[in-house]
């Protein structure tokens, strides 16, 4: 038995405001909006993050996400597209979904903040681990 509530959205077990839908896609009002009009983008086939999501449902998704982003850009300043991957990154629903914030001048939001490397040689080490596992990451992944 699933009990993905995104599923079960897609499925209609339980109601939500459905604002968009093609074969693979859904799109739907968050029930807690961080600003009125906040919608969450779902391939309508279960996947629990992006780490494991297929590339070809990827594509369909992200075409859907910059859609829903030219869409609340005529209702709102600006638009944030988040994305949270796990439960350290702050996903509490664990089918894959993008999240499309309305975001208006003086709204009261604050960005993430930013820390900073303690040197520069912090940095670039930083920087030759990246690369290092982005090859590993390619060789796993073809
Ligand atoms: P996450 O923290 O996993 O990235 O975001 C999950 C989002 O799903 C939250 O913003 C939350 O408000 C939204 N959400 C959780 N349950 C429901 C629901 O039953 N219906 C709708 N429409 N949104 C939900
Ligand atoms: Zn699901």
């Amino acid at each position: 038995m699933n009990d993905c509530i995104f599923c079960k959205i897609v499925n209609k077990e339980i109601p939500a405001e459905r604002v968009y839908e093609d074969e693979k896609v859904l799109v739907f009002l968050d029930i807690n909006p961080i600003n009125q009009g906040h919608l969450l983008v779902i391939p309508k086939d279960h996947y629990e993050t992006i780490l494991e999501t297929p590339e070809n449902v990827l594509q369909d998704v992200i075409l859907r996400v910059k859609k829903m982003a030219q869409v609340v850009d005529k209702i709102s300043d600006g638009v944030n597209i988040g994305q949270n991957n796990k439960l350290a990154a702050g996903q509490l629903v664990n089918h894959l979904h993008f999240h499309i914030i309305p975001r208006n001048e003086n709204d009261g939001l604050v960005s993430w903040p930013g820390k900073e490397y303690e040197s520069e040689d912090e940095r670039l080490k930083m920087a030759e681990e990246i690369k290092k596992i982005v090859k590993e990451v390619e060789e796993e992944n073809p």
